[in-house]
């Protein structure tokens, strides 16, 4: 007869492979944060709704040095300050262990506040290969009220784009006159290739007119468009998960390694100045995400 006690082979195979999985969850949710993708907040809010989940199961320790600036040392001092034992996973807290360690992180690192009176200026923003594309073509698509400004650029079309719906297509020249006579509200250098910028006169007339304008651009353009229109709505595209914005990234891995280094850590950079913005929006699915977009100004 089997011995009750000794779990048949088969049963431990699976229970090793399912912690191995759970492992695996962990370590993604932890770059996660590192990479800014959640706030560590996000994280513990997960871990108290489902103390069973990969979330649930993280030890305190883990989840503390997954914040970037938090090391050993620092870590230990936290939750003895915080009176949180070492052992114990963010599932198993008390109420009081919670409360405490929430309001240590939102005093470290403030989630983003939504500022009040934002105006109907939209600018969408986010690292690399996110799909902020993608959600403001499906704004476009779906919401003809809004206006989705069309940039001016000194790249050469693409086949199938067209001159005055995707793009202005100008050479260096002409760039350089719409610099010199005012007409852009911001421009950039995308990529240390080509130029980009948005007209200005459509946005205006536009707003007047009382519509939502949507503008996709990139970082350096939204804070030229923070301090030009200090009351712009900055949204922030974010990847469901590090591990997916790498996938995106990367795709099917034709570049070299140096290459993916670089993308790597230009998203890293990128993902570091979400702070400066309004909304943070996730783009887990392109409908829901472009809906949640245009929601905002509603
Ligand atoms: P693409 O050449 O692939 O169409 O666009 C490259 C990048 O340029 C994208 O990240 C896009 O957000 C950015 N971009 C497009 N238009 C503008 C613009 O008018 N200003 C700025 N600053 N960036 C733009």
């Amino acid at each position: 007869m089997a011995d009750s006690r000794t779990p048949p082979e088969v049963d431990r195979a699976a229970a090793s492979r399912r912690a191995v999985a759970a492992r695996r969850e962990r370590a993604a949710l932890k770059r996660d944060v590192t990479t800014r993708v959640i706030t560590p907040q996000e994280l513990l809010r997960r871990a108290q709704s489902d103390p069973e989940s990969p979330a649930g199961a993280m030890r305190v320790t883990e989840f503390l040095t997954a914040i970037p600036a938090i090391g050993a040392g620092k870590r230990d001092r936290i939750l003895a300050s915080l009176g949180i034992s070492p052992v114990k996973r963010l599932g198993g807290l008390g109420a009081r262990q919670r409360v405490v360690l929430a309001a240590f992180l939102d005093e470290r690192w403030p989630e983003p506040q939504p500022r009040a009176g934002r105006s109907r200026l939209i600018v969408l923003a986010g690292p690399t290969a996110v799909g902020k594309g993608t959600v403001a073509a499906h704004v476009k698509e779906h919401h003809p009220e809004l206006l989705l400004s069309v940039s001016a650029t000194t790249r050469s079309p693409r086949p199938g784009e067209v001159d005055g719906e995707h793009y202005f297509f100008v050479d260096d020249a002409e760039f350089d006159r719409l610099i010199a006579t005012g007409e852009l509200l911001e421009h950039a250098t995308v990529h240390n290739r080509f130029r980009y910028g948005t007209p200005k006169a459509p946005i205006d007339r536009a707003l007047a007119d009382g519509r939502t304008v949507l503008l996709e651009i990139d970082l350096q353009g939204a804070r030229q468009v923070r301090a030009a229109a200090p009351d712009a709505t900055l949204v922030f595209l974010l990847p469901p998960s590090w591990d997916e914005l790498v996938h995106r990234l990367i795709g099917r891995g034709t570049e070299d390694a140096e290459e993916r280094e670089r993308r790597l850590k230009t998203a890293k950079v990128e993902l570091a100045s979400q702070g400066e913005f309004d909304f943070h929006v996730v783009n887990d699915d392109v409908a829901r995400a472009a809906a949640e977009v245009v929601s905002l100004t509603r």
